[in-house]
């Protein structure tokens, strides 16, 4: 009976209205007030009753354990499972370990279900939760602890070798698991807590983990030891990505600076660069170089280029009603030039303040990254022939492929800053600087130095006629009133002794 009872609850929804009428039959059947009499013996036909009444309640509890403990796709237990483990074996046990194994990047597993599909990756990971029980020690505990992870709880005495343990466990998960004849390698990245034996277990320990897989995964034995500071680098990235949106809506957190663009041969600043900044209402100021590429892993970036390329457009309106006249170049990146949603954003904002197209310029970052190089020229393309100008940013900082030079409708190229550090004669710098800026003349290209910090990189890029120099030495980024009266007063660096 209790088995098939079991069954049938495990089957059934409507086995809980069955036993919620059994319990409201035992309930009646007991329910009756406490007498001074000593009563009859419980019937067989109850005792019979009340047991079968016990097994539905327990199979009911299995089936409500297995629902909330058990990942379906592996049958270990999951990760809820594994933290209140934890949590339970917290008192009285001595050190433990715990570990978690994060076979494949979620990078990695796009492309496996892209490529081969969903099938291929339900096979890995049950190749490698295979692998994994193969490999571990008898009383370790395994888990499915994510969507890509697997989490171990184990004694973590001194008796344990855990680098040879994870030495094992990474040697066995370098063979591929197999699908359909076809090899799939893991990418695997380990991350390693230690519970000590009295201290109260932190919650969420496999969020501790995971916050050192990706490092782990590049490390050399690739796995690493749970490390508050990548930690708390990983929350405050997290932090970071969920406030864009809020601060996107915000009046007051995000705001625009201004750099001039300096012509080298007559000093006259006619453009300037755009280049956004961030008052974190909790974190402060945060520079772009930090939170631009959080965004960049995200649909966020897109809306951020929508905020700035309405905003700048804003503002070269609001400046051309003060009498100032300057074209402003602003940064975006490679995945928003991957369809027409920035056109249709610029054609628009451009419209609404009644601007020439040529009054804006997109720097965008030569990247390793660029998902789709065809769509990106396209793109440009279609910028070109609205009038809107095209920079590449950053020349020479990465793999500065000559490809952009060639197919790309650019109308400048900016060096990076990194070339003049250390601009002396005959370093390496200085011949490609020099040579670039040659390169670059003679392409028609205008040529912007990034980074202009002193006296000397001035004049040699004016010597080498470079077009245009942007850096310190001229002016930091300001705000747009006071870029408004640096260039009123004359622009402070104008009359500085050469
Ligand atoms: P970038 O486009 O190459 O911008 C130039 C960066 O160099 C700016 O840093 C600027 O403040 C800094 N800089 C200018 N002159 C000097 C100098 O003489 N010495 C030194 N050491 N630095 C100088 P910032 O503002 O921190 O921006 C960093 C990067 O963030 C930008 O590099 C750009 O790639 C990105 N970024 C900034 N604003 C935006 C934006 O609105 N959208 C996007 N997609 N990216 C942006
Ligand atoms: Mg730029
Ligand atoms: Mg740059």
């Amino acid at each position: 009976m209790p088995k098939s009872l079991s069954a049938l609850t495990k089957q059934a929804p409507e086995v809980d209205e069955v036993l919620d009428s059994i319990i409201a039959m035992v309930s009646a059947h007991f329910a009756a007030p406490i007498d001074p009499h000593k009563r009859a013996p419980m019937s067989e036909h109850d005792n019979l009753f009340l047991h079968n009444a016990a097994a539905v309640a327990a199979a009911r509890l299995d089936f409500i354990h297995d629902k909330h403990f058990v990942d379906t796709l592996t049958g270990l237990p999951n990760r809820d499972c594994f933290e209140r483990d934890v949590a339970n074996d917290a008192a009285g046990l001595p050190e433990r370990l715990a570990i978690l194994i994060e076979p494949l990047t979620a990078v990695g597993m796009d492309r496996l279900v892209k490529a081969l599909g969903l099938d291929c990756f339900v096979e890995f990971m049950l190749g490698v939760k295979h692998v994994l029980a193969a490999v571990l020690p008898g009383h370790a505990r395994l888990y499915r602890a994510g969507t890509l992870s697997f989490a171990v709880l184990m004694e973590g005495g001194p008796e344990v070798d855990l680098p040879a343990l994870i030495q094992r466990l990474t040697a066995a998960l370098a063979r591929p698991v197999h699908f359909q004849n076809v090899p799939v390698f893991a990418d695997v990245g380990i991350g390693v807590l230690r519970i000590g034996p009295s201290a109260a277990p932190p919650a969420d320990n496999v969020r501790l983990m995971a916050s050192v897989t990706d490092t782990a995964r590049r490390s050399e034995h690739r796995w690493l030891y749970y490390d508050a500071t990548i930690d708390a680098h990983a929350q405050r990235s997290a932090m970071l990505l969920h406030s864009i949106e809020s601060a996107l809506l915000a009046p007051d957190q995000l705001r625009l600076e201004y750099q001039p663009r300096i012509n080298l041969a007559d000093k006259r600043c006619d453009s300037v660069e755009a280049l956004l900044r961030w008052t974190h209402p909790v974190l402060g100021e945060i520079g772009p170089a930090e939170f631009i590429g959080l965004a960049e892993t995200t649909a966020a970036i897109r809306h951020i280029t929508s905020w700035v390329v309405r905003n700048v457009c804003k503002q070269i309106d609001a400046w051309r009603s003060q009498g100032l006249h300057l074209n402003v170049s602003l940064n975006v990146s490679s995945i928003d030039l991957t369809d027409g949603q920035l056109i249709d954003e610029l054609t628009h904002s451009l419209a609404q303040f009644n601007l020439a197209p040529q009054c804006i310029e997109l720097e965008f970052t030569e990247s390793v990254l660029i998902p789709d190089f065809d769509a990106v020229q396209h793109q440009l393309m279609r910028l070109h022939q609205l009038g809107v100008a095209i920079a590449i940013d950053d020349f020479g900082s990465g793999y500065s492929n000559w490809r952009y030079l060639r197919d790309i409708p650019a109308k400048s190229v900016k060096l990076d800053r990194s070339l003049l550090v250390d601009l002396r004669p005959d370093t390496s710098n200085w011949h490609i600087v020099k040579g670039i800026i040659s390169l670059a003349r003679n392409l028609n290209l205008t040529v912007v130095a990034e980074g202009v910090e002193t006296l000397l990189n001035y004049r040699l890029l004016r010597d080498w006629q470079c077009h245009q120099g942007q850096g310190y030495f001229f002016c930091k980024p300001l705000s747009p009133d006071a870029l408004r009266e640096w260039i009123a007063g004359g622009q402070a660096f104008a009359g500085r002794k050469e």
